[in-house]
């Protein structure tokens, strides 16, 4: 016999077979045995969670030679031809690929003659809401006058791109995603069935890689016990899953403790080439930050271990580091996560965050070192009064001195600033100063840090593709950090469309430049504003100019 795959062998049949639905079973189960089952159902929910089992159950359950029944016989001549898809009054069409109206105008024209072998036709839709306008049109014909033989049944991943009047005709179930213990115990069910051992650990990545689907979780089993060459082994599973082995994570952890951000990005790298999925690999590096905090509070809790193996490096890894430092690195690749559901580019952000955790530590390292060297010095000043009576000579070595507020490096970028004064858009920068302070709130969901850079900024010039916005002349490291760094204007400009629906690229400037640049734009606009004159035609651009202009009326004052 043909090698079948396991989410097919072990596709329930019955509705104590559905696993975790049973808001579901229930229900239907009784309308069944109450014989008032609906024209019209709608399965809607994540792939790979059972609504065509579902429907077929149904099907089989309406139409069970023993019925009225709560299950289906699956013995009866008609429960069979269900169960092989060789009944002639079930018919189950993939939306997905015939999306056409003429399959639906098919159903619509043959679903008024009466079933040839069973009690019910049963139509059963699968991806509804790939249906063209045209075939949801026709569909809603049926809909609307079903024949008393008829049942409709509809599934789909994504019930809002089915129109309301549709869904109005339909009983509506929501299918729910599976738990990992749920996926756990039917496969741990199947493969005792089918007498194959197993690690617990192997079926928990599996659980979790399937991200709450069945079917998911059923082909990945298969092909791990394909690769496994008998009992089931870890190997196999983080080989089929992708997911990076727990010794890479430790790694990968060592290094970010170490501040070695060449190994990290080459790691990356590496992984990219491996064709392993980043966004996995990072939830891969939470979990393995919860486990070192979970052995940290609880060195007996090895078996709650999610990600780590309790090996004996995995152990001094946790007592190296401080449960303060797991906290912030989780938050940092937690924000992380929220953003790569944002881009294109998953591997910029990772490096980022890897960057920026590397240098914190970096950073604390040095503190520490500086502390120290103060200490060393203090010891060495209490030694010598000790000794002489009189503090130690003013060629001590000089103490740490405030950094001055130094000019910042960055340099202004005056050119397009000019550009975009006579190029302004008022309407629009009024807008975005009227809801900066929305936009602020959001940035501080976002990105906290990134909040408390920019909540003194404040949005003084528009043009049609950059924004820009001015700090306090005090306030040089906040204007460089916008100017230089990639993810803080990355999250201004993602707030800002949240909020006011436009993108627009961030610039900053200092209050100073800003006033030069204004002064100097309107000394150049009165000189020529005389020539202009005499030509007397108001162009769209001099009218936004003259506008623009009127909101500067202020700075006359700085004018020399
Ligand atoms: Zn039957």
């Amino acid at each position: 016999m043909a090698y079948q795959a396991l989410y097919r062998v072990y596709r329930p049949q019955r509705f104590d077979e559905v696993v975790g639905q049973a808001h579901i079973t229930r229900t239907i189960q009784n309308a069944l045995m109450e014989q008032r089952m609906s024209h019209a159902y709608l399965f809607s929910g994540p792939r790979g969670t059972g609504k065509t089992s579902l429907a077929k159950i149904i099907a089989k359950a309406i139409n069970c030679e023993q019925a009225p029944v709560n299950e289906p016989c699956n013995e009866c001549p008609t429960c069979r031809a269900i169960t092989e898809g060789s009944s002639p009054d079930v018919f189950e069409i993939d939306a997905a690929s015939n999306n056409g109206v003429d399959e639906i105008r098919e159903i619509r024209d043959k679903v008024k003659y009466p079933p040839s072998e069973a009690a019910y036709k049963v139509y059963i839709i699968d991806e509804v809401h790939m249906l063209s306008t045209g075939a949801f049109n026709a569909l809603l014909k049926t809909l609307e006058e079903p024949p008393a033989h008829a049942i409709f049944i509809l599934a789909t991943t994504e019930p809002h791109k089915i129109p309301a009047t549709i869904i109005s005709r339909c009983q509506r179930f929501d299918v729910k995603r599976h738990e990992v213990d749920q996926l756990m115990e039917r496969m741990q069910y199947i493969l005792s069935d089918q007498t194959i051992g197993y690690t617990e650990t192997a079926l928990r990545l599996i659980a979790r890689a399937a991200d709450g689907g069945m079917r998911d979780a059923l082909s990945l089993l298969d092909q791990a016990v394909a690769f496994s060459n008998g009992d089931l082994n870890d190997d196999a599973v983080l080989e089929v899953t992708g997911a990076v082995e727990d010794e890479a994570l430790l790694a990968v952890a060592n290094a970010l403790h170490a501040h070695q951000v060449d190994q990290l990005l080459q790691t990356l790298e590496q992984m990219q080439r491996a064709g392993k999925d980043l966004k996995r690999f990072v939830e891969d590096l939470v979990f393995f930050y919860r486990d070192t905090l979970l052995l940290k509070a609880s060195p007996t809790a090895v078996d709650l271990l999610e990600r780590a193996r309790p090996t004996a490096e995995f152990k001094t890894f946790v007592e190296t580091i401080e449960t303060e430092t797991c906290f912030h690195i989780i938050e940092q690749l937690h924000d992380c996560q929220q953003q790569m559901r944002l881009t294109n580019h998953p591997r910029v952000l990772v490096e980022i965050a890897f960057i920026q955790i590397a240098e914190q530590g970096r950073t604390t390292g040095q503190i520490v070192q500086s502390l120290q060297q103060e200490v060393r010095e203090l010891k060495e000043q209490m030694h010598q009064l000790k000794v002489t009576g009189v503090p130690a000579a003013e060629n001590t070595p000089a103490q740490p001195v405030k950094r001055k507020q130094a000019r910042p490096t960055v340099r202004i970028a005056k050119e397009r600033i000019r550009q975009m004064l006579s190029r302004a858009e008022k309407a629009q920068l009024l807008e975005i100063q009227e809801r900066w302070d929305a936009i602020l709130k959001l940035i501080l969901k976002q990105d906290g840090p990134i909040y408390s850079l920019v909540h003194e900024s404040k949005p003084v010039l528009c043009s049609a593709d950059t924004l820009l916005i001015e700090f306090d002349n005090g306030k040089g490291w906040h204007f460089e950090q916008v100017m230089t760094n990639e993810r803080t204007r990355f999250v201004i400009e993602e707030a800002l469309f949240e909020v006011c629906g436009v993108k627009r690229e961030i610039l900053a400037i200092l209050d100073n430049d800003w006033k030069e640049l204004k002064a100097e734009f309107v000394a150049k606009r009165n000189s020529s504003n005389i020539e202009e004159k005499e030509v007397a035609v108001e162009s769209e651009e001099d009218r936004l100019l003259s506008e623009t202009l009127g909101r500067f009326g202020d700075i006359v004052e700085f004018e020399d």
